[in-house]
């Protein structure tokens, strides 16, 4: 009889699929073929020296732990199944573990995975239930890693080699694979699956968008008309295909599949069912992504026409500047801030003169347009900030200059009265000049928190008042000893 030894072995063994562990007693030394060390996560090496393997096991039914070396002595009965729990890492996987003593020294365990259903359903159930949460979130920006775990999850709960999502151009004439998750050893295709026409796969093409689903669990089996489809499976050595659509408002975008590369697949029930409701819940992210967008256009058009709506409330509609309404509000914000910094503030109130006439013999059009130009030219003036020329009513405008004493402000009213010159509107009809011209009034002063707007236009009036009643084209201050100066 041939006398087994390891070394002997070790070759023959390695090349298996299933993960074996042999024992030399003799030597006590072990060995651990490829898949044995792929399944305990340890190297040959590690294996020979146990201090560093980090490997329990457990019996089910005792719960009771033991080490590699208990598994040989005295846990597994030689031909018959052992059901054993390995405990590595914070997995804890069910295997099925066969002993067979080869030689008085030499003992061999296999081990297989068990694959229950019921852990296979919980797993998976864990994994979509995380998902979907992540998913359903709105603020989620991070749907591809989800999209790509969920791929994962069904991948592997199907058994499959590779899974996979495609998106159909707007006119449905393409598609795109963006996601895809593939098997070890697999080759990866998202590559090359971009804008695939439908001329290229018609049969899928036809079949998806008729019937949402696409079912091939031997791709040789496809019906003739499928030669394309056939042809191109072949090449990429697919044997199996599972494929469904994701609707979004009852149109298809798109589709969410497996395929089977390494063995066929007959698609149960169940596949069918998983990947519909992994499909559902990406079709539902991406509404939800959609719905987001659209929102956040919705709430950024609202905030257009709100800005624009309220450009237009504060606007004058004949002269574009800013109407009473703005004047007020500015007014009243600007006393609060100059009587916090203790600043002066001024107003001017400005009258076209004689602009009765002006309407009555150059017409009421010409009168707008002169209305027009005179805001503009008083608009044009106020460069700094807070500085504020406004239509107060039919040919009068305010002007509110923040943080501007009385002798700046007197600097101010001389370059209106010049801007205003220069324009050279003729004014026949005019009793003080050739062309258009303003009586101005002003009045500046250091608010406190008892000043009203009210007593300042009351005031910068009375200084207009006086500006028209000695004789017009002049500008006025009010000051507060009831003395007003004019120049
Ligand atoms: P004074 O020098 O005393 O200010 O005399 P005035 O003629 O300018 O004053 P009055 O108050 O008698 O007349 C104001 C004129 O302004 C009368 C009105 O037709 C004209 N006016 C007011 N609003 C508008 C407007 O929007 N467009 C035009 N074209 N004219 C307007
Ligand atoms: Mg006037
Ligand atoms: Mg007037």
């Amino acid at each position: 009889m041939e006398v087994y030894s390891i070394n002997k072995m070790r070759d023959t063994l390695s090349v298996f699929p299933l993960a074996i562990l042999l024992h030399d007693n003799s030597t006590n030394s072990y060995y651990a073929n490829k898949s044995a060390q792929k399944l305990f996560h340890i190297d040959e090496e590690k294996l020979c020296n146990r201090a560093q393997v980090n490997i329990t096991f457990m019996s089910p039914q005792s719960k009771k732990r033991f080490s590699i070396d208990a598994l040989f002595d005295r846990y597994i009965n030689p031909h018959t199944d052992n059901h054993i729990i390995l405990n590595i890492k914070k997995d804890k996987l069910r295997l099925n573990a066969k002993l067979a003593n080869l030689s008085n020294t030499l003992s061999l365990i296999t081990f297989e995975h068990i694959h229950t259903h019921i852990d296979e359903q919980n797993h998976f159930d864990n994994i979509i239930s995380k998902i979907s949460t992540e998913l359903i979130d709105i603020q989620n920006d991070n749907i591809n890693d989800q999209i790509d775990y969920a791929l994962k999850a069904i991948g592997n709960v199907c058994h499959a080699d590779r899974s996979y999502l495609f998106k159909f151009s707007n006119d449905r004439k393409s598609m795109s694979n963006t996601h895809e998750w593939v098997n070890e050893g697999v080759t990866p295709f998202i590559d090359r699956l971009q804008n695939v026409p439908d001329s290229e796969l018609p049969y899928f093409f036809d079949v998806m968008n008729v019937t949402h689903i696409f079912k091939a669990s031997d791709t040789s089996e496809l019906p003739q008309q499928a030669k394309a489809e056939k042809d191109e499976f072949e090449l990429q050595k697919i044997k199996s295909v599972l494929c469904i659509g994701l609707r979004y408002d009852k149109e298809i975008v798109g589709f969410i599949g497996c395929d089977c590369v390494k063995k066929q697949r007959d698609w149960s029930d169940v596949d069918l069912i998983r990947l519909k409701l992994v499909g559902e819940m990406i079709a539902n992210a991406f509404k939800n992504i959609n719905y987001k967008e659209e929102l956040e256009q919705t709430q950024r058009q609202l905030i257009n026409a709100n800005q624009k709506l309220n450009e237009l409330a504060n606007t004058d509609g004949l002269t574009n500047i800013a109407n009473r309404r703005r004047f007020d509000e500015t007014l009243k914000n600007e006393i609060k801030r100059c009587a916090r910094y203790k600043q002066s503030i001024c107003l001017i109130i400005c009258d076209i003169d004689f602009f009765k006439l002006y309407n009555d013999n150059y017409g009421h059009q010409r009168g707008d347009e002169t209305l027009k130009r005179v805001a503009s030219s008083l608009h044009n003036l106020c460069k700094r900030q807070g500085d504020l020329a406004a239509r107060y009513g039919g040919e009068e405008f305010a002007i509110i200059l923040p943080a501007t004493n009385s002798t700046n402000c007197k600097v101010f009213t001389a370059l209106i009265q010049k801007e205003i010159a220069m324009l050279a509107i003729n004014h026949n009809y005019s009793n003080v000049a050739k062309h258009v011209t303003l009586s101005i009034g002003f009045y500046t002063l250091i608010p406190d928190k008892t000043t009203t707007p009210e007593s300042i236009i009351h005031n910068a009036d009375k200084a207009l008042y006086i500006a028209k009643e000695t004789g017009r084209n002049k500008v006025s201050e009010f000051v507060i000893s009831n003395q007003n100066k004019n120049s």
